[in-house]
């Protein structure tokens, strides 16, 4: 079977006859791989021109909620990758992985979409004031770059690959170009048809190279956004493509990582969290065989505890069944191909030029339902270092495969330094029930680490474990690991986004972020707000209310009422020392009169309820004989989606609150958000 590119809108089969891509369980050709006779300019230029503009006129909310159906849609059609999974040597387990993580990336986010606003850009962090009299602000925003992002990937994840890093620039408004890594690339095409079959997408949004890469990179412009996964030394030559560097195109670089574990000092073999780091350890050699660019290369136990921990670990991976994927008993089935398993033993070999094997056996493997002479397979396999700071190839050499070394540390302080000796890590481990140490560890180690778990009891049943990036946390490592990083929630949207600080008055940048911003014009007359529904009102749409006289009465009364007897709001306190003169209004009592000052509402309406504040600032005190007014305006409108389909259709509404008294200085400050009725 010769896979097929889909470019340019078509599915297109490369010239000649291509790689030849096979079983790494049975040996067998599965398919060949080919892009000869592409012409990579055009399809970068076809996803410029036809994929970006379709996707960057959608709004946030939109595009998460295509991101939504495309995930419901893969999901559906799962059953599927899995059998073309299984030839790449994946267990059902580490299937589950590639292919329902992948999935759940577009779910997740497809959640995200409700950080953004309904729009097709959005600011980034508050408005700035530049002006002493309010009429001259700024505030930075994101627009969708106007090119594409192109994905290079690596071989072990051929779905999750493309899923975690498509999702994301998809929300953000930009188009994918895919090339998987050739070896495992039948089953990235398999999952692309079914995209592409479902038109769920825009045409455009996803083009897919199973194969060479060519002279794509040289035509990369400075719009486009280049991910790349795999060898550091891949990396190092694709990110000095001289293009890449004339035209400053973004690459972001996820390399080899040296990840780490450490056992703290605290535990002992008595410990629960003692069989929670074996069991780690152990899932985190075999699962995947090894293949994930997170695995635990490298394990720190106290010196005390060296030989129990590679004991336990030891007998821990002698039950691990090994074989053919599609038996059930297997556990652990084989690496992507015999050239990686070559490539894993040339690096083993490297290693124990200084270390020895404690367990498994580098040429040899038991193997159920499968041939050794046929498949991929490999035998896990435990080193033990005796001198870390001496013997430094383990810090260096990344063996990607069922492969782990063991190592003392005699205190905390070398265990920090034995984890930054990796030169940068995607994530590390510590396994402790005592936070001090946990403190110590991470505030020593953090710098060269993407992500840091700490591991124990309390948090190990519902730990998701220390080899699984997630969509929403920070994805990527400094130094060695690349220097990259992917997902991250809104930090990882942000990647294909342009940044732009926008200067003007407050009005201009309310009509541009549709947030009121305080100072600008706002739409005076007509209804109250509270009678408009959520398609009626408009940003800025506002009232000033009548006034309100405090007194002495009103604030004795609210104390009596609340319970509140704060001794600032006592008329016969001695102020003396205080930040008072007098007797003081409850802020609370004034946020409390403002609504009923600005409320209409005694007959239901389209205002469904209260739905609370998200800040609320008290900025000088009331004193009775006090005089307040509010300014009201309709700060920002937040569709939601109904849940049930007898759900009242409606939206969120926020409100800036500006609270002023008699010399029209502002006593409080505050957004309020209310849920209000959509009329159809
Ligand atoms: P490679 O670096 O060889 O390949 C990674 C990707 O780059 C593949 O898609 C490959 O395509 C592509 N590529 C290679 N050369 C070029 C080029 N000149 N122009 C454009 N694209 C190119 O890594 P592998 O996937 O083969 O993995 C090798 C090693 O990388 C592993 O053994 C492991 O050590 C490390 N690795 C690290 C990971 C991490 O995140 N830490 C993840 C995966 C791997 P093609 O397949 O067609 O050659």
């Amino acid at each position: 079977m010769k896979l097929e590119n889909y470019v340019t809108g078509n599915w297109i089969a490369g010239d000649g006859e291509g790689q030849q891509l096979f079983d790494a369980v049975n040996g067998e050709l599965v398919a060949t791989a080919t892009t000869k006779g592409l012409d990579f300019d055009s399809i970068l230029e076809y996803g410029r021109k036809v994929g970006n503009p379709a996707l960057r006129k959608m709004t946030f909310h939109e595009r998460g909620r295509m991101l939504r159906a495309l995930a419901t849609h893969l999901m559906e059609k799962k059953e599927k990758f899995y059998q073309v999974s299984y030839h790449t040597g994946a267990t059902k387990t580490d299937s589950w992985i590639d292919i329902e993580g992948g999935i759940g990336n577009l779910f997740s986010n497809a959640s995200l979409r409700r950080k953004f606003p309904d729009l097709p850009y959005c600011t980034d962090g508050d408005p700035v004031q530049l002006s002493k009299g309010g009429s001259f602000i700024a505030q930075h925003i994101l627009v969708p770059k106007e090119g594409v992002a192109v994905h290079i990937n690596a071989f072990n994840f051929p779905v999750w690959g493309m899923l975690e890093k498509c999702a994301v620039n998809w929300l953000a408004g930009v188009p994918a170009i895919v090339k998987p890594a050739t070896i495992t690339s039948y089953l990235t095409e398999v999952v692309v048809r079914e995209i592409i079959a479902s038109g769920i997408l825009p045409e455009g949004s996803l083009q897919l190279i199973c194969g060479n890469a060519g002279d794509l990179l040289d035509h990369v412009a400075s719009q486009d956004t280049v991910t790349f996964t795999g060898s550091k030394s891949t990396g190092l030559i694709l990110k000095s493509n001289e293009n890449i560097l004339q035209e400053s195109v973004p690459f972001n670089m996820e390399a080899d990582s040296l990840n780490c574990i450490v056992l703290g000092e605290d535990v002992d073999p008595g410990m629960s969290e003692w069989d929670i780091f074996i069991k780690e350890i152990r899932k985190e050699i075999t699962v995947k065989s090894g293949q994930k660019c997170t695995a635990i290369r490298r394990i720190f136990v106290p010196e005390k505890l060296l030989e129990d921990a590679y004991i336990a670990i030891g007998k821990s991976l002698s039950q691990t069944i090994i074989g053919n994927p599609l038996n059930d008993k297997v556990r652990m089935g084989a690496l992507a191909g015999l050239s990686q398993r070559d490539e894993v033993r040339n690096h083993v070999k490297q290693l124990l030029k200084t270390s020895s094997l404690i367990y498994g056996d580098l040429e040899d493997v038991e193997l159920v339902d499968a041939d050794k002479k046929k498949g991929a397979f490999l035998s896990p396999l435990l080193l033990l270092n005796e001198k870390p700071f001496y013997e430094e190839a383990v810090h260096n050499v990344e063996c990607f495969g069922p492969v782990s070394t063991i190592m003392p540390y005699a205190d905390m302080e070398q265990a920090v330094q034995l984890a930054k000796k990796g030169k940068g890590s995607l994530c590390c481990s510590i396994v402790t029930a005592n936070n001090d140490i946990a403190r110590d560890f991470v505030t020593g180690a953090a710098t060269h680490h993407g992500r840091i778990l700490i591991l124990n009891n309390e948090c190990a049943k519902e730990s998701t474990g220390h080899g699984s990036p997630l969509p929403m946390l920070v994805h990527g490592g400094p130094g060695r690991a690349g220097g990259g990083q992917e997902m991250g929630g809104v930090r990882g949207v942000k990647h294909y986004m342009q940044l732009v600080a926008v200067q003007g008055s407050p009005t201009s940048i309310t009509a541009i972020t549709k947030v009121y911003q305080q100072n600008a014009k706002g739409n005076t007359g007509g209804i109250h707000p509270f009678r408009k529904y959520f398609e009626e009102l408009k940003v800025g749409d506002q009232i000033v209310t009548g006034k309100r006289e405090i007194t002495s009465d009103d604030i004795n009364e609210f104390a009596d009422f609340s319970g509140d007897h704060f001794y600032a709001h006592k008329v016969d306190t001695d102020f003396a020392g205080t930040m008072f003169e007098k007797q003081v209004a409850h802020g609370y009592f004034i946020l409390s009169a403002a609504a009923g000052l600005f409320v209409d509402g005694s007959d239901p309406g389209p205002v469904l309820l209260n739905y609370g504040i998200d800040e609320l600032r008290f900025t000088k005190p009331v004193y009775p004989g006090s005089t307040i007014y509010v300014r009201f305006t309709c700060k920002e409108k937040i569709p939601l989606d109904k849940k049930e389909e007898n759900d009242i259709p409606k939206g969120i509404v926020k409100w800036l609150l500006e609270i002023f008294d008699e010399t029209n200085e502002q006593v409080a400050l505050g957004t309020i958000l209310t849920m209000v009725k959509l009329k159809e």
